[in-house]
């Protein structure tokens, strides 16, 4: 197992870390013409360069000066997992020694990249591994980034990243000053071209920063991870909730529907005894029914260090059918990469505490 090194390595900024305009105006300060930031940036997010030599329409002591200048990918693959299913989940070891996930998911129609925003979690959620040991720091936009394009970077020529979920370790909206640029460029022409509508923003339900997100003008998605319809449920498992409630997250949420047209996603993680019987079906339908609402059911995936278990699939259906019947749209999500510990987290925590890990 490979040890985080105690001190930071110096490392130069990720090229992808200034935006079109930033990179633009580098270029003019060092005495070319704005234009070549467009020509950089086409051969990053769209032909898939992976070094500043293969940018052949620019100068060579241009391309030179930018490899002085910057870097591509700094970040070290201490992990790359594929699953029976082909879901394929990267470690990437930060220049600190940090680590963050990221996991592209591929099924017929669609190729999925769920990515990390923080090193760690200051959530606590009590099934998730990523919150096991707090929160170290937030990724920066380049790091955020990063992870995208080495996945983008794992598929064929012939096939493009068509969707993007903010699920991974963290919380995103802790973090919205680096993901909202990030966001920004995946999302624009020159960048990767993904449509707004392909990129969804999970949250444990930060009200505030809901509200912020829903004024930037984008129609990204929103998904609430609720996980159970009573405060003290939630608090339970969501300890955040104890200083929110659900009625102010409920709120923003609303508020986030009104100003954007956005159907809310409520994520819930379905926990054998715990937040799975009929009754809590019945009181999730009743606080979503006047909603415009979808509720994406979530099979625990196992966790070592966790306790929690997934419930039947008859109990599952149960739950599911409660939710339709009382007008409420609700689907299982499908598991994916369950080979590969592919739940949030896991590797991460899996290469932090080799002990505690079980032969995948
Ligand atoms: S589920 Fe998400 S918000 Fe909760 S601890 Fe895990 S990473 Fe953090």
């Amino acid at each position: 197992m490979l040890a985080a090194p105690a001190i930071a390595v110096p490392v130069l900024p990720r090229i992808y870390e200034l935006n079109r305009e930033a990179l633009a105006r580098w270029c003019e300060d060092h005495g070319v013409p704005g234009y070549r930031a467009d020509q950089i940036r086409k051969w990053i997010f769209g032909k898939r360069v992976d070094s500043f030599a293969e940018m052949h329409d620019l100068p060579a002591n241009f391309r030179a000066l930018l490899a002085e200048s910057f870097s591509l990918f700094p970040a070290t693959v201490t992990e790359h997992r594929v699953a029976s299913d082909r879901t394929e989940k990267l470690l990437l070891q930060l220049h600190d020694g940090e680590l963050v996930e990221c996991v592209l998911m591929r099924e017929p129609d669609r190729r999925t990249v769920c990515i990390s925003t923080q090193v760690g979690c200051a959530m606590g959620c009590v099934f998730c591994a990523s919150g096991l040991r707090g929160l170290k720091r937030n990724l920066t936009t380049g790091e955020i980034l990063e992870q995208v394009l080495r996945l983008d970077r794992l598929l064929p020529r012939d096939e493009a990243i068509t969707n993007l979920v903010v699920m991974g370790i963290g919380e995103p909206l802790a973090n919205l000053r680096s993901l909202l640029p990030a966001l920004e460029s995946l999302n624009e022409k020159g960048g990767l071209g993904l449509g707004a509508r392909r990129i969804t923003i999970s949250t444990v339900g930060l009200p505030e920063k809901i509200r912020e997100l829903a004024q930037i003008g984008k129609a990204y998605n929103l998904a609430v991870s609720l996980h159970a319809p009573d405060e003290a449920t939630r608090s339970r498992l969501v300890p955040v909730n104890d200083k929110i409630g659900i009625d102010a997250v409920l709120a923003a949420a609303d508020d986030f529907f009104a100003i954007t047209g956005r159907r809310v996603t409520y994520e819930y993680v379905l926990l054998s005894g715990v937040n799975d019987a009929p009754v809590q079906a019945r009181q999730l339908a009743g606080l979503l029914q006047s909603r415009v609402a979808h509720v994406n059911l979530i099979p625990m995936n196992h966790v070592d260090e966790l306790t929690f278990v997934e419930p039947t699939a008859p109990r599952t259906q149960e739950f599911v059918r409660i939710l339709t019947e009382a007008g409420v749209p609700a689907t299982v999500r499908k598991r994916k990469g369950a080979d590969i510990d592919a739940a949030c987290g896991q590797l991460r925590l899996h290469q932090l505490e080799p002990a505690a890990s079980a032969p995948v």
